[in-house]
């Protein structure tokens, strides 16, 4: 069977928070097996520690935020993202600010400490949350739907209705090679106009050219232009592997999403919870891949704009 893993050194980051602006330092560090993944504040005496769980999502609105007895480390998908995409299952998450620092956008400042960390294998078998049933959730035209399926598969799509960037899909089976190479590099994003109103109200104080791409109209304002012309389909394929570590194990299951964010990722997440019937926790085969079906990435061009 397959075991449990955990960072094989203490890895630190340090960058901008992208709402306070304030430059925070995080430290990823091993844990013991059986931990999961839990966020520290270690700026606070005493240390409030935060697991990485659906029942501590306190808020999805401009980023998956963890809370606790009013505490909160906000801005956390990028760095589960790069722990559930590269398959490390326990690890301390210490930050000395309310948020997770917006490094690059993406999540691969994260995969890179990770992989400068080396992983070590533990003695515990590892755990994983098999879907039995479908679990559906829909809020207007945006739907999740989550199958059962062999290993994580995302087929997710984007659809702007005519407007910058248009629709996008893509497909992928999450394995930690396919994470690293086709999402983690994908960089989160918004419009000038919501950067604008967010800076009028006091958010997004860190958000730069440096920490996202920025759209104005049907222009990409970045020097730099885009990583990859399906971006942003990519990122929000980003967070929800990020997002769907906080059912509390690795997700086995096909996940459909058309028009989803975070707060559709963790309404998917908590119906699934709440369904015992539509899923059962089992220790992990070892990976095969020769017997995974490999779905073909599908790439949507962004036409014009590409
Ligand atoms: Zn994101």
């Amino acid at each position: 069977m397959a075991k449990q893993r955990t960072l094989r050194k203490t890895v630190k980051l340090e960058g901008v928070g992208l709402h306070t602006g304030r430059t925070i330092r995080l430290r990823l560090r091993p844990a013991r097996p059986g931990t999961g993944i839990r966020f520290r504040r270690v700026d606070l005496d005493p240390v409030v520690e935060i697991p990485a769980l659906s029942r501590f999502v306190v808020d999805t609105r401009l980023a998956t935020v963890l809370g606790r007895d009013g505490v909160e480390i906000s801005t956390v998908e990028h760095c589960l993202a790069a722990l559930a995409g590269l398959g490390v299952d326990n690890a301390l998450v210490d930050v000395d600010g309310p948020e997770a620092p917006i490094l690059d956008g993406s999540a691969r400042p994260f995969a890179a400490a990770i992989g400068r960390a080396g992983l070590a294998v533990q003695a515990a078998p590892r755990r994983v949350l098999r879907v039995r049933k479908p679990i559906r959730v829909r809020d207007g035209d945006r739907y999740v739907i989550l199958r059962p399926g062999q290993g994580l598969v995302l087929s997710y799509s984007i659809d702007f209705d005519g407007r910058f960037p248009g629709d996008q899909h893509y497909v992928l089976q999450v394995t930690p090679e396919a994470f690293r190479r086709e999402l983690a590099p994908a960089r989160t994003f918004g419009f000038l106009h919501e950067v604008e109103y967010l800076r009028s109200v006091g958010k997004a104080r860190g958000g730069s050219l440096e920490n996202a791409v920025v759209l104005d109209g049907d222009r990409v304002l970045n020097p730099e232009g885009l990583r990859m012309p399906d971006e942003f389909v990519r990122h929000k394929m980003l967070d929800a592997v990020g997002d769907l570590l906080l059912a509390g194990a690795p997700i086995e299951g096909h996940l459909v999403v058309h028009k989803g964010g975070h707060a559709l990722h963790d309404t998917l997440v908590k119906a699934l919870l709440s369904r015992p019937d539509a899923y059962e926790v089992v220790e992990a085969e070892p990976v095969r891949p020769a017997l995974r079906p490999r779905p073909r990435p599908v790439a949507v061009p962004l036409a014009a704009h590409a």
